[in-house]
């Protein structure tokens, strides 16, 4: 088999690990890749611009590729898969129709309604609409969420504590645009309480095969403090996932949702990330991304059993048998914990050495913003590794993450040292 994996994260790189141990791989193309993925075995590096699908489908075709694996959102959602589709190559990810379910909020949320599947109570107002969202939340008798509808990078979420904060964030994302395009439809909703947890599950449309729930840690700071990052770790399973939840989990959201899709006309392949609130009333849907997250897939491929042949069960999505393959993790935790570059998720430092002493054994890092120089690896983003351990169990498997992070050493390496806390403070989160 030869895989075209599209991106250059550490989700990416996580993936082309995983991958580069099936017994049926003959190559691995990764684009742009990175400086981890780089030094991969049978993996190569391509430099193509990632979103010029047309070359990348007569790249494809020239090397004989029959899997691609696209890991960001956004060539998702701007139709990467028809390109292949065209072409006669299997793709591991949804057609543009499905990966509406992460590209427009407004489509999930009218999703969710029309299935009844349990999300926080929503209305959804167009760009003309001001007066009557204003409306909205003077009268709605609940504190709310405002959500641009769009792809805003993880950003387009405000959480405001008062009504007058909810009136200037609904100015921010109507009047002023400060994201764009994607706040031209804007979700008000109810806000919930209540822990947080992802479920990354594989679908081939029919069959739907959940991996443990992770949970991540958004904020730059310890403790869930400061601005919002891309992730700054990860661990899984989580405690507050219980077999009961992740019961309710499945009947309640995955299952309607995967039916629902498929009903509907625009079936789900690829891996369905479900964004999840435990509330006093049960899981509620917070978001679906209709791909891999980062870092939990650094966390979960370590989890995965060494005997998962992870490019087997992606072909066996996209040819809709994923009831052929078997799927199993390892009893214990993983635990992912990303170093950033000084300044990060604000302007950040690049271009600084990685210094990396022998990694205990099990410890493996994903390289995210890297970069191979001549002799060296430099820092070329904002979160430049994520370092991954798995062990038996919770205290083990961080014990051994952080003794690989204080190997590493580059100018400005930032980092939370609280990875997992909510599991290790009280048995659940
Ligand atoms: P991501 O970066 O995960 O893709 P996103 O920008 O797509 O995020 P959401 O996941 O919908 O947006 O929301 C981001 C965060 O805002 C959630 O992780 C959650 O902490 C918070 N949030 C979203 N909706 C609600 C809600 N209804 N009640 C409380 N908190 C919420």
């Amino acid at each position: 088999i030869r895989i075209l994996v599209i991106g250059n994260g550490g989700r990416e790189h996580s993936l082309v690990w995983k991958l580069s141990q099936s017994k049926h791989l003959d190559r691995i193309f990764v684009c742009p890749g990175n400086g981890g993925t780089s030094r991969e075995v049978k993996t190569i590096n391509v430099d193509l611009p990632p979103n010029d699908f047309p070359r990348l489908v007569e790249f494809a075709v020239q090397n004989q590729v029959n899997l691609v694996v696209p890991g960001p959102e956004q060539p998702l959602v701007d139709g990467v898969e028809k390109h292949f589709r065209k072409v006669g190559i299997p793709v591991f990810g949804p057609s543009e129709l499905a990966a509406r379910m992460e590209g427009s909020k407004a489509f999930s949320k009218d999703f969710m309604a029309r299935h009844s599947i349990p999300t926080a109570r929503y209305r959804i107002f167009q760009a003309d609409q001001f007066d009557e969202a204003i409306q909205y939340i003077k009268t709605c008798g609940h504190q709310v969420v405002l959500k641009a509808s769009g792809l805003a990078g993880g950003k387009g979420v405000l959480i405001p504590q008062t009504e007058e904060e909810a009136i200037i964030g609904l100015k921010d994302i109507m009047i002023a645009s400060v994201f764009g395009s994607a706040g031209n439809q804007v979700v008000v909703e109810e806000l919930l309480t209540g822990p947080e947890i992802s479920v990354l599950a594989f679908s081939d449309g029919y069959t739907i095969v959940p991996l443990p729930a992770a949970q991540d840690h958004k904020r730059i700071g310890e403790g869930d403090v400061g601005l919002n990052t891309g992730g700054m770790g990860a661990y899984a399973p989580t405690p507050v996932a219980t077999p009961a939840i992740m019961d309710q989990i499945m009947k309640q959201t995955l299952r309607p949702t995967i039916d629902g899709m498929r009903r509907e006309g625009f079936p789900f392949v690829g891996l369905l990330f479900t964004g999840f609130m435990i509330t006093p009333s049960g899981p509620k849907v917070l978001e679906y991304n209709v791909r891999f997250g980062d870092p939990e897939t650094q966390a979960l491929m370590l989890l995965l059993h060494e005997d998962v042949d992870l490019a087997e069960v992606l072909l066996a999505c996209a040819e809709r048998r994923l009831d052929s393959v078997s799927i199993t993790t390892r009893p214990g935790f993983a635990v992912s914990v990303v170093l950033a570059s000084q300044g990060y998720p604000g302007n950040y430092t690049k271009g600084k050495t990685l210094h990396m002493l022998d990694m205990p054994s099990g410890v493996m890092v994903f390289h995210a913003g890297t970069k191979a120089s001549e002799k060296d690896v430099l820092t070329s983003g904002g979160r430049v590794l994520a370092v991954t351990a798995y062990g038996p169990s919770i205290e083990n498997a961080v014990d051994l993450v952080y003794k690989g992070v204080d190997q590493i050493y580059f100018e400005g390496k930032t980092f939370r040292r609280d990875i997992a806390h909510r599991a290790l403070q009280t048995g659940a989160a």
